[in-house]
C-alpha cells in the first residue's frame, strides 16, 4: 500500500467522509458518493446513442461530432450532486465524476480522435472569489482516465456575466455573445482538429457555443465533442419533439 493511500485511511478513519448526496458514511474505495448513489444518478448514456438530443443543441451552430453527459439533472439527488461541486468548495468531485464519465464512455470510442480538451473558463474574478474552476477539475478527471490533455488557458473568458439559472432561451445567448477570446498564438489550438468541450451543466448549449466561436476565430475548420456532467431531464425527448423546450423560459 502506498503511503499517500495509507494516510488517506487514517484519516478516513479518523474523519469518515459523508456520501454527498444521502449523507451516509462512505466506506473505504468510495468516494464523495456511496456505490448507491453513484449507481442511482441517471444516466443519459448518450455516448451509446448518436444522434442524440444533446449532439442536436449544436446542429447547424458548430461543426459538432458527439455529445454526451454523465446523468440528467432531475430532483434533489443530481441538484445536490452540482451544487456541492460549485459551492462546497469541494472541487475534487469534479475531477472523480469526471473519472467517472470518462470510463463510462471509453469504451464506446466517444474519445477517439480528440486532441485536446478545454474547460468552460471562468472569469478571472469568479474564479478567485471560488477558489477554483470546476469545469477544469471535471477535465482533470476526463483527462485522468482518456490521457487527452487539458488546455487550460487556451481561451480566456473576458466578461464575467450574470448567472443563466433565472434566464430565458433568448437572453442566455444574449448574455454569453462574444464573452470568450482564444488565444492567436496558441499554435496548438490553431492547428489542431478535433477538440472536446467540458461544461458542468448544458442546458441550452449557448456557452458552449461561445466557446466554440471563440475557437473558430483561430481555427476555422475545426470539430468538437461535447461532455457535461449534467443535462437537464425535460430535453431527454427533444429528439422526437424536434426541438428542444427550454425549461427557464
Ligand atoms: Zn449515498
Amino acid at each position: 500500500m502506498k503511503l499517500s493511500s495509507l494516510c488517506t485511511d487514517i484519516l478516513h478513519f479518523l474523519l469518515p467522509y459523508r456520501c454527498i448526496v444521502c449523507g451516509q458514511r462512505l466506506s473505504a474505495g468510495e468516494r464523495h458518493l456511496c456505490v448507491n448513489c453513484l449507481a442511482n444518478l441517471p444516466r443519459t448514456r448518450f455516448h451509446l446513442s448518436s444522434p442524440n438530443a444533446m449532439e442536436q443543441l449544436f446542429w447547424g451552430r458548430i461543426n459538432i461530432d458527439r455529445a454526451t453527459a454523465l446523468f440528467y439533472y432531475q430532483g434533489e439527488e443530481t441538484h445536490k450532486v452540482l451544487h456541492n461541486l460549485k459551492y462546497y468548495d469541494n472541487p475534487d468531485v469534479g475531477r472523480h465524476l469526471g473519472m467517472v464519465l470518462a470510463e463510462e464512455a471509453l469504451s464506446s470510442g466517444f474519445f477517439s480522435g480528440i486532441e485536446a480538451i478545454v474547460p468552460v473558463p471562468l472569469h478571472s474574478r469568479k474564479e478567485r472569489k471560488r477558489g477554483y474552476n470546476q469545469c477544469m477539475y471535471l477535465a482533470e478527471g476526463i483527462s485522468h482516465v482518456t490521457g487527452i490533455k487539458v488546455m487550460g488557458r487556451a481561451v480566456e473568458r473576458k466578461v464575467n456575466t450574470k448567472t443563466q439559472t433565472h434566464l430565458n432561451k433568448d437572453e442566455r445567448w444574449e448574455n454569453v455573445q462574444n464573452i470568450f477570446a482564444a488565444n492567436p498564438s496558441d499554435t496548438f489550438l490553431s492547428t489542431c482538429h478535433h477538440i472536446l468541450l467540458i461544461d458542468d451543466v448544458v442546458t441550452t448549449g449557448s456557452t458552449l457555443i461561445s466557446l466554440a466561436h471563440a475557437i473558430e476565430a483561430v481555427n476555422p475548420d475545426i470539430q468538437f465533442s461535447v461532455m457535461s456532467l449534467a443535462f437537464p431531464s425535460e430535453y431527454r425527448f427533444a429528439m422526437e419533439n424536434n426541438e428542444p423546450q427550454d425549461s427557464t423560459s
